[in-house]
């Protein structure tokens, strides 16, 4: 073949590849990684670069980010990555033991006011809470706090203590972490709807699929009804879950995939920005 005409054929390749690569691109839905952890106690399992790259070959725009201790937070907001949307949370833990007694801990109060300093955050959380311990006055503290600074609050408790977080203050904005593991769908309706304000995020929620991978008809429904209230998460709490966080966000596409675009395009990101936006990225 002359060369001027090898070149042609390159170039009608390149031509014809272009709109279909472009559109392909577009369909791949944007994340928001809701529940993120980059915990260092004392060194993170990845180093920052690594988990940048992780965010990007994943098509993650944005992370709810926290960290035990607060450090790895700092990193990741510190970084400036491009194309990544930061959305930090103050972490009410110093290490792994603050979990069991950090509602009962003045100094964690201390701690989240230090933190609130740096001027960035937007919540507190993730925090793990069951039941009665959410009453003490301490927790209630941090609900006021938060809901006179317009902080968000991630929490991960039963809904006792749910209930107890609302109770401190009405207008507290709660993000569910994993929307009560197995709580059923109709209860969450009703929670749904009784809580303007309430948020569920999704990682670890049972029941969203069936054992062949298709979104189950009540949660097709749930969706249906509140696909604005919804907010997908990795929960890299253990090294286990940065093995499969590839896994995950696929898990997540999969069935995203079966709901209606709209549906899908909130829940994956546009719950997060109407949330925390405006979206800021470098
Ligand atoms: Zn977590």
């Amino acid at each position: 073949m002359p060369r001027y005409a090898l070149t042609l054929v390159l170039l009608a390749a390149a031509l014809a590849a272009t709109p279909a690569a472009t559109a392909r691109a577009q369909e791949r839905l944007e994340l928001f990684d809701a529940h993120l952890h980059y915990n260092q106690e004392p060194t993170p399992l990845y180093p920052l670069e690594m988990v940048l790259d992780i965010f990007r070959r994943n098509g993650v725009t944005g992370i709810l980010a926290t960290s035990r201790p607060n450090k790895g937070t700092h990193q990741l907001v510190e970084a400036k990555a491009p194309g990544l949307w930061v959305v930090p949370f103050i972490r009410p833990y110093r290490t792994r033991a603050d979990i069991q007694t950090w509602f009962n801990d003045d100094g964690i109060y201390d701690l989240i006011l230090d933190e609130y300093r740096r001027g960035y955050y937007r919540g507190i959380g993730e925090f793990h809470i069951y039941g009665h311990s959410a009453a003490t006055p301490l927790v209630k503290k941090i609900v006021n706090f938060a809901v006179e600074r317009n902080l968000f609050l991630h929490a991960h408790c039963d809904e006792e203590a749910l209930l107890l977080l609302l109770s401190h203050n009405p207008k507290a904005r709660i993000i569910w972490a994993h929307t009560g593991f197995s709580t059923p769908p109709a209860r969450l309706k009703e929670l749904f709807r009784t809580y303007p304000e309430l948020r569920g995020e999704l990682s670890y929620r049972s029941g969203i699929t069936d054992s062949t991978g298709q979104v189950t008809a009540e949660w097709r429904d749930l969706f249906a009804q509140y696909s604005d209230r919804f907010l997908i998460g990795s929960d890299t709490w253990i090294n286990e879950r940065w093995f499969s966080y590839d896994g995950l966000m696929k898990g997540y596409r999969a069935w995203l995939a079966q709901l209606p675009p709209e549906q899908a395009r909130r829940i994956a990101s546009g719950n997060a920005v109407a949330l925390f936006g405006p979206r800021k990225t470098e």
